[in-house]
């Protein structure tokens, strides 16, 4: 399989090449040339196929030039150690979580995936070491650290928002030490973003690294994503119904995978985009005109993107056809009262506890299933909500426990660096 340029203006690469560069040189993202086929026997049997098998058939295309057979299981067998619970809520709705990863977020099986690939790029010959450069709202920077700690040939470099970042998600990305560096950066998400976007287009730092992203636009991140909604599948078939995922969507990565998975075959009838108020794709859904903004802060702070980058690739998918589009995809966004409104319902008539993330994802699926009654939805639980302690403990007035995982990181310490911008960022790669 080899990659291109949604840009058209890169040469096409190997999948190898894809991660290790994480953006093209056009500076356009990657994607297959190729949509591979699972095949109908493929799906009619998967029940009878575990999480490993599920996942190395549905990789392998992707990778086979580059991944040996062997290697590829074995990476897979190092991600999938965690489960993927389909949780009935009502009739016809489940709560596919996503969270039972080391950081209890759905960005672990991508981050791990992406750090196990690199690791083993960075041994073969020739590849030499690899600084990932990453910036994070919250969620993205734990995952990413968690994946990548202690793997060798692989340096680290994670930037947040001081003072922007939950207390849990601030230990989970300060506390690890090792191969993984936190950059506590004076000022906004959007700034940390805007410093790593220089970083890569910086000539003196290319010719001294090899510096790649660990964004979801790494095709080593987004691509593994496609396998929870294979496993959704073999748990929901037997009910024998038309299935509709609905995803709670801030770069559009993970419903992207979702669609990709479509794409390899299998049988599904819908996909529902379901943002907070920062709505660009539900308004380019609504009036064909693709306007970005700068984001808008919210509860479901991991989905606060303004332009999101995935977008691109669901275009592509369909040819950048509107009304193919129109058919298999839809878009609604929702604001942070009626996400609260949602965790209390959801909580109120089932007892299930729903994180901001989820419970945007419920809305979108419920607003989808009042036009659809006879489907059957599932909608994606990206987080634990623990990780979004304050919002949920006051939205139901109830206590959380802590979950092992975060337990384990609040006994720690801090360690970060303050830096105050670009020349700064780039001083302290040149020196590391
Ligand atoms: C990253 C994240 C999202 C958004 O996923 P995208 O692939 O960027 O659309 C949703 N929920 C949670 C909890 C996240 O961490």
């Amino acid at each position: 399989m080899k990659f291109h340029s949604l840009n058209q203006q890169a040469p096409l690469v190997s999948f190898r090449e894809a991660v290790i560069k994480g953006i093209a040189p056009d500076k356009g993202l990657y994607f297959p040339t190729e949509m591979p086929a699972l095949g109908t026997l493929f799906f009619e049997g998967i029940h009878e196929l575990d999480m490993e098998e599920i996942a190395f058939a549905a990789m392998r295309p992707f990778v086979k030039e580059d991944l040996p057979d062997k290697v590829l299981k074995d990476i897979l067998k190092k991600v999938l150690d965690f489960d993927f619970p389909l949780v009935p809520l009502t009739e016809n709705i489940a709560a596919l979580e996503l969270f039972h990863g080391p950081t209890m977020a759905f960005k672990d099986v991508g981050a791990r995936f992406m750090a196990l690939c690199l690791g083993y790029f960075s041994q073969q010959e020739a590849a030499g070491e690899v600084t990932v450069l990453v910036a994070t709202s919250g969620d993205t920077g734990g995952a990413v650290a968690n994946g990548f700690l202690g793997v060798a040939g692989v340096k680290v470099v994670i930037l947040y928002p001081s003072g922007k970042v939950s207390d849990i998600q601030e230990r989970q990305l300060t506390t690890l030490g090792r191969n993984i560096t936190a950059l506590e950066v004076d000022g906004t998400f959007d700034d940390c973003q805007r410093m790593v976007k220089t970083a890569f287009l910086d000539a003196d730092l290319k010719e001294n690294m090899q510096l790649t992203s660990a964004n979801s636009i790494n095709v080593a991140r987004w691509l593994p994503q496609s396998l929870y909604f294979l496993f959704a599948y073999k748990e929901a078939k037997a009910l024998d119904k038309n299935l509709v995922f609905s995803v709670p969507s801030g770069n559009f990565g993970n419903i992207c995978a979702g669609l990709v998975a479509q794409k390899m075959g299998m049988p599904v009838a819908h996909f529902v985009a379901a943002t907070n108020c920062n709505d660009t794709v539900p308004r380019f859904m609504a009036t064909g005109q693709y306007a970005p903004k700068p984001s808008t802060a919210t509860i479901s702070n991991a989905m606060d993107v303004g332009d999101p980058s995935n977008f691109v690739r669901i275009r592509q998918l369909f040819q950048n056809r509107n009304d193919r589009l129109a058919k298999d995809f839809s878009a609604h966004s929702f604001t942070d009262q009626e996400t609260k409104q949602a965790i209390k319902d959801i909580y109120g008539s089932t007892g299930y506890v729903a994180d901001p993330h989820g419970a945007v994802g419920y809305l979108g699926l419920k607003k989808y299933l009042e036009a659809h009654p006879d489907r059957y939805g599932i909608f994606l639980e990206t987080a634990h909500p623990v990780k979004f302690l304050d919002t949920v403990e006051s939205t139901l007035g109830i206590q959380l426990p802590l979950p092992p995982q975060i337990q384990k990181v609040m006994g720690k310490d801090k360690q970060s660096l303050h830096i105050e911008g670009y020349q700064a960022l780039k001083a302290f790669l040149l020196e590391h």
